[in-house]
């Protein structure tokens, strides 16, 4: 068998259908506005929700910590990975979000494959056991390679329909006469494809009532959601209420890297001994802890940074259905502006970057056939000037092709 020809062909069926991955080379920070050869476009598509990206205070922490603490630990955490700045960032990210404790991984991809099988796998004390988890159908990557790892003779799984509290009740109902040892709600707080959120009212009520432990991956909530940015569940009136608290810090949180796992003090210690991307994988590096830290500070610091967000996104959406464009209705800085067709979304996506508006497409397989769209990510790094230079751009290229 040739390999190589094996994935060549492969190589050319994503291209074939569309779903090839191009990757654009940013000549700049990553910011409200990004340099791309000698262009300079309005950055609509990161993740980058403060700001924190490229903020002095942020980067001045990061140097700080390389000066004070090193480049790098070269050690998983319990070998000689620990310094002292890791145990006072887990600290300070279990206060901002009002859990017992905290650990970090490299990633929250990292975490939620670590998590799943550090609880399911394990006998505790049974010798015949059996563990249930149930998943919203639209939950993240990370989260269903997590589950992936956990024994199937061990572990049931059932899929609800997304974001339907209905049907998880109905699921949990059905299931209540048999004897699962845990019962584990997972969900994302926020959905990246669609800028909406998981009814945790709703979850953190059927997660008492069944027994079950509420796991939230709020990797796009933890501060953006929220009047004070402490994510989906302070949206929802539930913080303190989410078991497991799943977070990123490559997104919002300076968008490093790193990822975090809040919840009791026996859960994150447990988790230290058993999750295995923990325990066999590096400590995060000194740099991004100081800054992560500065992040936070700042965050709660400074309330206007998450105000900015928030008006920036209203405005945004407000402007963007004046202009005539169909969106999804929502309060997230993710919006989908909803084209139909496949071939659409990517010739709007190219004559918008040609306009310098930098704008990703999703397409099918990503989203159901016929809902292609736009997805505008909005930061609180775009200034009112540049935004309204993207809505120019929105109405010209839309009248172009014939959506608006
Ligand atoms: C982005 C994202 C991740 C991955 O985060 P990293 O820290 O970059 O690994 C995990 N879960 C959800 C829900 C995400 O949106």
């Amino acid at each position: 068998m040739d390999i190589t020809q094996l994935i060549t062909d492969e190589l050319k069926r994503l291209e074939e259908s569309k779903t090839y991955k191009y990757e654009t080379a940013l000549a700049s920070p990553q910011d409200g506005v990004v340099r791309v050869g000698a262009r300079k476009l309005v950055m609509l598509a990161s993740n980058n929700y403060l700001g924190m990206s490229n903020h002095p205070v942020v980067k001045r922490a990061a140097m700080e910590g390389i000066k004070k603490y090193g480049y790098g630990v070269a050690s998983a955490r319990f070998l000689c990975g620990t310094q002292t700045i890791h145990r006072q960032l887990e600290k300070k990210i279990s206060k901002f979000v009002g859990a017992e404790d905290t650990i970090l991984f490299s990633s929250s991809f990292a975490a939620n494959v670590g998590f799943f099988a550090a609880l399911t796998n394990e006998k505790l004390g049974f010798e015949t056991y059996k563990d249930a988890i149930y998943s919203d159908r639209l939950n993240h990557a990370s989260i269903i390679d997590g589950q992936r790892l956990c024994r199937p003779e061990v572990t049931d799984k059932k899929i609800y329909h997304h974001a339907d509290a209905n049907h998880l009740e109905q699921l949990l109902e059905e299931d209540k006469g048999k004897d699962y040892r845990l019962r584990i709600i997972a969900t994302d707080g926020v959905f990246s494809m669609e800028g909406d959120m998981a009814p945790l009212h709703r979850l953190a009520e059927l997660a008492k009532h069944y027994n079950a432990l509420l796991f939230v991956d709020d990797a796009h909530g933890i501060g953006v959601v929220g009047k004070t940015g402490r994510g989906t569940a302070e949206h929802f009136g539930v913080l303190g209420k989410v078991d497991v608290l799943i977070g990123t810090l490559g997104k919002a949180i300076g968008g490093a890297a790193g990822g975090f796992i809040s919840g009791s003090r026996e859960l994150v210690e447990y988790l230290r001994q058993k999750a295995r991307t923990y325990v066999f994988s590096n400590s995060l590096p000194p740099s991004i802890v100081t800054a992560t830290m500065a992040a936070f500070d700042l965050l709660m610091k400074d309330k206007s940074i998450v105000r900015r967000l928030h008006e920036n996104t209203a405005y945004f959406r407000k402007e963007i259905k004046g202009l005539g464009f169909t969106i999804l209705e929502g309060t997230h800085p993710i919006v989908p502006i909803m084209l139909g067709e496949a071939s659409l979304a990517q010739d709007m996506s190219a004559a918008l970057l040609k306009e310098g508006v930098y704008i990703k497409g999703l397409w099918f397989p990503v989203v159901p056939r016929g809902e292609a769209r736009l997805r505008a990510q909005i930061s609180a790094a775009l200034r009112k000037s540049d935004l309204d230079r993207a809505l120019d751009a929105f109405g010209h290229v839309g009248k172009r092709l014939g959506v608006i």
